[in-house]
């Protein structure tokens, strides 16, 4: 059966909410929306939640499709929120298919399949789809095949999504940070690499909250988020 949210708030369902960039965007948008906080790991996303006044947990694995489509999903969805995501790798000669697999299923196939689910409950909300990708789906670096590749996938599929649910009042942004101040952020740069030019999670998070907040005749369509080099304020 599909939970009633008992909220008059908007709501927004956001995965990768129990860490990172994920839990930034939470932690904003639970200013004005009850937040469906969605990961693998509930104890973290009961963390998320007991910081917000008005939130529910989702446990679940977006690369689990069975998992997917047993979920109790929101009947209305004002803003879906894909931060979830893997990343990693190594030259195309050293990769193997496995970890192709595995990547793909979650930055590429987890989010095309609960977004499928969802629409029905975006459009009922003339909502907004919010897709975190990455500085690697617009240009890629030795070693960055996979999640490159992943990425670039990520980025068609926003473009034909927004295409695709224009006419339905849908609005779709991809976002596209450069290295930012979390787990997966400190992996990118661990050899090599400069911390002192990493992006805040709240700097993204400020950054989709203007996208959610653009008046409904506009759409961000596409931002990029790179480091400025001024020192931080
Ligand atoms: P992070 O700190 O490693 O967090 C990753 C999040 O994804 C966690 O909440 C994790 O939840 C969730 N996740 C991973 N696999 C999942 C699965 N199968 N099912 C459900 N949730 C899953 O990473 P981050 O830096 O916040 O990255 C968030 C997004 O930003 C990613 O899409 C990433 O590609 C993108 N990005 C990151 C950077 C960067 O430098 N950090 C730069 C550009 C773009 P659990 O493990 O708790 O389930």
């Amino acid at each position: 059966m599909t939970p009633s949210y008992p909220s008059s708030r908007p709501v927004a369902l956001v995965t990768g909410a129990s860490r990172g960039i994920g839990r930034a965007i939470a932690l904003d948008l639970g200013r004005t929306h009850h937040v469906v906080l969605v990961g693998r790991d509930r104890a973290s996303l009961e963390s998320t939640q007991g910081e917000l006044p008005d939130a529910s947990v989702l446990v679940l694995d977006v690369a689990d499709e069975a998992s997917v489509d047993a979920a109790d999903l929101p009947e209305e969805v004002d803003v879906l929120v894909h931060s979830a995501g893997v990343s990693g790798g190594t030259t195309v000669a050293e990769e193997d298919r496995a970890h192709w697999r595995t990547t793909f299923e979650v930055n590429v196939f987890g989010v095309a399949h609960l977004t499928a689910r969802l629409l029905p409950a975006v459009r009922a909300a003339g909502g907004t789809i919010v897709l975190i990708n990455s500085g690697a789906g617009l240009f890629s670096t030795p070693g960055g095949a996979v999640y490159s590749a992943s990425k670039f996938a990520l980025r068609t599929f926003a473009d034909t999504l927004r295409e695709e649910e224009r006419e339905n009042g849908v609005r779709v942004v991809s976002v596209h940070p450069g290295i930012v101040d979390t787990e997966m952020g400190h992996g990118a740069i661990s050899d090599g690499g400069h911390p002192e030019r990493m992006l805040q999670p709240e700097t993204i998070a400020a950054g989709v909250r203007a996208a959610v907040d653009a008046p409904p005749e506009a759409q961000f369509e596409m931002m990029s988020i790179r480091p400025s080099l001024s020192p931080k304020g």
